[in-house]
């Protein structure tokens, strides 16, 4: 056993953990993070497909609207750090960043390692204890105090000590990444409530076959609503993106997180997907007219390809037994409605998701409201704080999740009572 007494032990080198061990470093605090895997940063480094989408630029009280009902937890670590206090702490340890689109803030050099290897320096130089390769197994208690964590330190059995300890472990996606629940189980074992826990920021899978043969076809701005009677309300718009088996894009990922609680108590879960930039049904007929007007015989394929793919069009035909080759007068007058129909607001059932393996964030996580939103610590067990995504809050795409990641991390490392 390592006799050390740290200050806090950090648990996961993730953006939240690694932050927090700074935070905590600068205060003079005698820091251990421990990672089970032979690097840190694991997940960091995947994100935005390697280039790291960090933060966006919103204002705090419109970043914590993107998150729902939960959102207004997070006032407090925003308030420390949010996204100008982070491009200022990234700035001091060296990583320069822009913002390209004017929302999505990413460091300038767009690539994931650069924020790695200026974190881990940091906490190197601020003579931070890192411990790769170390597992934690559980949480210490002695007499109800936090005392320190068992571990397999390579392979090996290892107990290192500490009455403060920040569970830093993230969520259950993508566990070639690291994710595992660990987290999770940690804070029941010690009394804590977790929400259930669903997949989101995934792909999703359809009953309808007919979208594999528009695989790979993209449509900007679809906009994508629930078909059921309690979420009327919800939707979202983005490029969509046909699969073999049914759908991605940026719009699928930022809506399968509404979509996927529903799946466990529906089973199936009817959408209605918009696919022609806003046009309305009249919008539709004056499109028609006009290329008739243009030219009679132009058939129901070509009528509509200015609008929509190909293969799109003539899927949607199929679904409403209706010939493309022929012209829209020549159309049965039923048939040419459901097809109006059907353009305006195509029905798709999701059955399915790809799960954990693919999802980019866990839904729910350790209750909030057993936590301290001032300090991140347990309301429950003096000592014990959560931060990242292992805490009951996930946004959209688009630099929410990692803003998040490091302004409770930043607020936890503070390791105020
Ligand atoms: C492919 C992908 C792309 C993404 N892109 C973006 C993006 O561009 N922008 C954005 O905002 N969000 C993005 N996200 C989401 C974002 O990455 C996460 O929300 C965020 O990284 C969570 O940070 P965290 O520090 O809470 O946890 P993690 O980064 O998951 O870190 C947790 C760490 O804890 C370690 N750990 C777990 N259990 C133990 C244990 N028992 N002992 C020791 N160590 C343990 C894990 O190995 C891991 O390294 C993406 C996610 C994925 C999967």
């Amino acid at each position: 056993m390592n006799n050390t007494i740290y200050d806090v032990i950090i648990i996961g080198s993730g953006a939240a953990g690694m932050i927090a061990g700074i935070t905590a470093a600068r205060a003079n605090k005698n820091v251990l993070l421990l990672e089970q895997q032979d690097k840190v940063g694991p997940k960091l480094k995947a994100t935005g497909g390697g280039r790291c989408n960090l933060s966006n630029t919103l204002s705090n009280a419109d970043f914590m609207n993107s998150f729902g009902r939960n959102g207004k937890f997070m006032s407090d670590a925003l308030n420390l750090l949010d996204h100008k206090d982070l491009i200022a702490f990234l700035g001091d340890i060296g990583v320069e960043t822009h913002i390209p689109d004017g929302f999505r803030i990413f460091p300038v050099t767009h690539n994931s390692s650069t924020i790695i290897k200026a974190l881990e320096k940091e906490l190197i130089r601020l003579n931070v204890t890192l411990s790769l390769n170390t597992k934690v197994l559980r949480l210490l208690l002695e007499n109800e105090d936090i005392v320190g964590v068992q571990c397999t330190k390579d392979d090996e059995s290892a107990k290192f000590l500490s009455s403060k300890i920040i569970v830093a472990t993230g969520g259950l996606g993508f566990p070639m990444l690291g994710a595992n629940g660990d987290g999770y189980d940690f804070a029941k074992h010690l009394g804590h409530q977790v929400t259930d826990l669903y997949p989101a920021m995934l792909p999703l899978l359809t009953k309808e076959t007919w979208v594999g043969e528009c695989k790979a076809d993209t449509i900007a701005k679809a906009v994508l609503k629930i078909d059921l009677p309690k979420a009327k309300k919800l939707k979202a718009v983005g490029d969509l993106i046909f699969t073999s088996k049914g759908i991605r894009g940026p719009v699928v990922l930022d809506f399968s997180r509404e979509i996927t609680p529903f799946l466990e108590t529906h089973k199936e879960v009817p959408i209605l997907v918009h696919m022609l930039k806003g046009m309305n049904e009249e919008d539709l007929r004056v499109h028609i007219k006009n290329e008739v007007k243009h030219n009679n015989d132009v058939t129901v394929l070509n009528t509509l390809i200015k609008i929509l793919p190909e293969s799109i069009i003539k899927e949607l035909c199929k679904q409403v037994q209706a010939d493309y080759t022929l012209t829209f007068k020549n159309l049965n007058g039923q048939i040419r409605d459901n097809l109006i129909k059907i353009l305006i607001s195509t029905p798709l059932t999701i059955t399915d998701h790809v799960g954990f393996k693919k999802a980019m964030i866990t839904r729910g996580g350790v209750k909030l409201k057993e936590i301290s939103p001032k300090t991140m610590q347990s309301k429950i067990i003096d000592g014990l704080y959560f931060c990242g995504e292992v805490v009951d809050l996930d946004g959209p795409c688009g630099g929410y999740n990692l803003q998040w990641s490091f302004s409770s991390g930043n607020l936890a490392g503070h390791l105020l009572s």
